[in-house]
């Protein structure tokens, strides 16, 4: 790109040098990060092969921490220090505790700024607590790739705010990554598949991820991708359907369980896996143990999930008809529809937004992955390893401007503008001789300041004494491609120049930022190894319980050499058990798991066996 190749006569061209970029979904429940290699978008993967780390970190009272699957694990015990969903408290300040206190297991606590979470290491902000998965995934990505990162691409939900913004961005300098841009989420989508290289047109973009359902609704023009609208709601997803779910197998125990928490919990993590199953089969049970210890089986059939599904699934058509309706756009007129977040596997849903929209959703992607790969996609063109580079424009989700007499917002650009973008608005003293001005800087929508999210307030200072009326003072809103703000002011009446940068109220501090990132460079070796085999021995004991149970149920499935061959595996396992390296852990996991397929495969065909017995083969091609 800006590189000149240099080709010398008689030779081939240099290989071209390729930089090594990623892009990330910071989900609320998943996160992953993926990259461009050869040319195809793909989804990296962590030692034990996964690529969904689930966001939830760990804080230790060692000092140690925990990450993905082995916090999510540990949940139930230690729910006050197990952070999950923090991304709802992204860029959120010390004045939202009142309204987001009660709505999680957390203690939340003012901070420098924003607000922090209470943990037996001390009090953590959701940019630190981002941080920790962004770390996980660099490194992650680094393992995979070979090298160190140029850059990343982390998207953003496109209503997110300048501070949620400021956060996320504030939290990829934590983790030592240099942000290439922020990227809202649908466009990220769009861009997976790849509707840059249609022509022309509109697409919605349904996501509804575990907590929070959001359509945008993009338009695609001249090779310009603009985010038109966007609505949804923070409260709607997958744990809905869990709940429903749960609720169910509840009220069937409510005579002998009773509400003691470990069961309750039990129930939940059941109800997902059976609402994840129900999407695949058309039947499904689950073993639960009572809290007297009893064992019972629960089963459930789609049909019946189906009736309980379908008034949380017509919630997301609300804000579908909202977008519709705000931009004056008309269901015929949208080009595509693409899916996007793991609750958008249930086939009722798919059939319900094929028939609100009138036509099929494309779902050709793995929903869980779409976004990372758009992201992935635009990284590679940010660092300059795609020829056509393509203009990517997302929009100002929510209006700026700044509070004028009477406690009035005065808009200075309104939402949905393009950005980047800047607009200048002037401004004059109202009483003689006034030398200073009092600027505040807002982002909504409502008439009244304090309905509105204040960013910023600074004084704008040395104003020469006039009347009343005669200063000019001219305000320039600043909004740059990721959606941060700057703004300044300038009195331009006499000539006299005064101008001040602001740095919003919310979020890190420089110097708090470099204090963080010492700290984490301090610690971040012996941290790394540490946290390394912790997981690895964590995963390590996950695969022999597992290889356990199967054995116990079902050892007769295997022959006595299969048998033989596992055992010798499960061996090597027991002695990287009692040893301390992540490395042989993880080699005889996955020895384990390459010998018991067999016994995985035999299980499950044993499975869908009985589960089909007593349907017709034409009741399942139907699904
Ligand atoms: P987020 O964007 O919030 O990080 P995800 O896109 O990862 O969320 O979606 C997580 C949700 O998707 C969870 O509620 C999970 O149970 C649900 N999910 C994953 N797989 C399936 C499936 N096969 N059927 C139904 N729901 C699923
Ligand atoms: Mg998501």
């Amino acid at each position: 790109m800006a590189l000149l190749q240099i080709a010398e006569p008689g030779q081939s061209t240099a290989p071209h040098e390729h930089r090594l970029a990623v892009g990330i979904d910071l989900g609320t429940t998943h996160s992953l990060v993926a990259t461009v290699r050869s040319g195809m978008p793909e989804v990296l993967r962590d030692a034990a092969g996964r690529y969904l780390l689930p966001s939830v970190v760990r804080y230790l009272p060692s000092g140690g921490i925990e990450i993905g699957e082995a916090a999510k694990r540990a949940a139930s015990q230690d729910p006050q220090n197990t952070i999950a969903s923090f991304k709802r408290f992204m860029g959120r300040g010390s004045d939202a505790i009142a309204q987001l206190a009660g709505q999680s297991p957390y203690v939340l606590e003012a901070g420098e700024g924003m607000l922090r979470l209470r943990t037996v290491a001390g009090p953590k902000s959701p940019v630190e607590i981002s941080a920790e998965i962004l770390r996980r995934l660099r490194q992650q990505a680094e393992e995979a790739l070979g090298g160190p990162l140029q850059g990343a691409v982390i998207t953003v939900p496109a209503y997110f705010d300048d501070a949620q913004r400021q956060a996320t961005k504030d939290a990829a300098r934590l983790a030592g990554m240099e942000v290439l841009r922020l990227l809202a989420e649908p466009t990220a989508a769009a861009l997976a598949y790849g509707l840059d290289k249609k022509a022309e047109g509109l697409f919605a973009i349904y996501d509804l991820g575990g907590g929070t359902f959001d359509l945008s609704l993009l338009r695609l023009q001249k090779g310009v991708f603009e985010v038109l609208a966007t609505a949804g709601d923070t409260a709607l997803g997958g744990d809905d359907m869990d709940r429903a779910i749960a609720e169910r197998i509840l009220a069937d125990f409510a005579h002998c369980a009773g509400d003691d928490p470990a069961w309750l919990r039990q129930v939940l993590q059941q109800a997902r896996l059976l609402k994840e199953e129900l999407s695949v089969v058309s039947q499904a049970s689950i073993t639960l143990q009572l809290p007297n210890g009893e064992r019972r089986q629960w089963s459930l059939d789609r049909e019946e999930l189906e009736q309980w599904l379908e008034p949380i699934i017509r919630r997301t058509l609300a804000p579908c008809r909202r977008v519709l309706r705000d931009s004056g756009i008309s269901k015929e007129m949208i080009d595509g529809i693409v899916l996007v977040g793991g609750a958008t596997r249930v086939p009722l849903l798919r059939r319900m937004v094929a028939e609100f929209f009138g036509q099929e959703p494309l779902t050709d992607l793995d929903p869980d992955q779409v976004v990372a790969l758009g992201a992935a996609i635009q990284a590679d063109m940010l660092v300059g390893n795609q020829k056509d580079e393509l203009l990517l424009m997302d929009v100002l989700p929510l209006s700026l401007g700044l509070e004028t007499m009477g406690g009035l917002m005065e808009k200075i650009i309104p939402r949905n503008t393009p950005i980047p973008v800047a607009k200048a608005q002037e401004f004059t003293t109202f009483k003689d001789g006034q030398t200073a001005m009092s600027i505040h800087v807002l982002q909504g929508e409502r008439d009244r300041v304090e309905d509105n999210r204040s960013l910023a307030r600074f004084s704008l200072r040395g104003i020469p004494p006039m009347v009343a009326g005669a200063a000019r003072i001219r305000v320039t809103f600043q909004v740059d491609a990721d959606g941060l703000l700057s703004v300044s002011a300038v009195e331009t009446s006499t000539g006299v120049r005064a101008e001040v940068q602001v740095k919003p109220s919310y979020g890190l501090s420089d110097e708090v930022i470099s204090q963080m990132l010492k700290e984490s460079l301090e610690h971040g070796q012996e941290d790394v190894a540490h946290r390394r085999l912790a997981e690895a021995r964590v995963e390590a004991e996950r695969v022999r319980e597992a290889l356990d149970a199967a054995l116990a149920a079902d050892q007769q499935l295997l022959s006595a050499a299969e048998l033989a061959a596992i055992h010798a595996a499960r061996n090597h396992l027991l002695q990287a058990l009692a040893g301390d390296s992540a490395d042989a852990l993880y080699s005889a996991v996955e020895q384990v798991e390459k010998a018991a397929a067999v016994l995985v495969e035999r299980r499950m065909n044993q499975a869908v066996r009985s589960v089909m017995a007593g349907h017709s083969i034409d009741e399942w091609s139907n699904k």
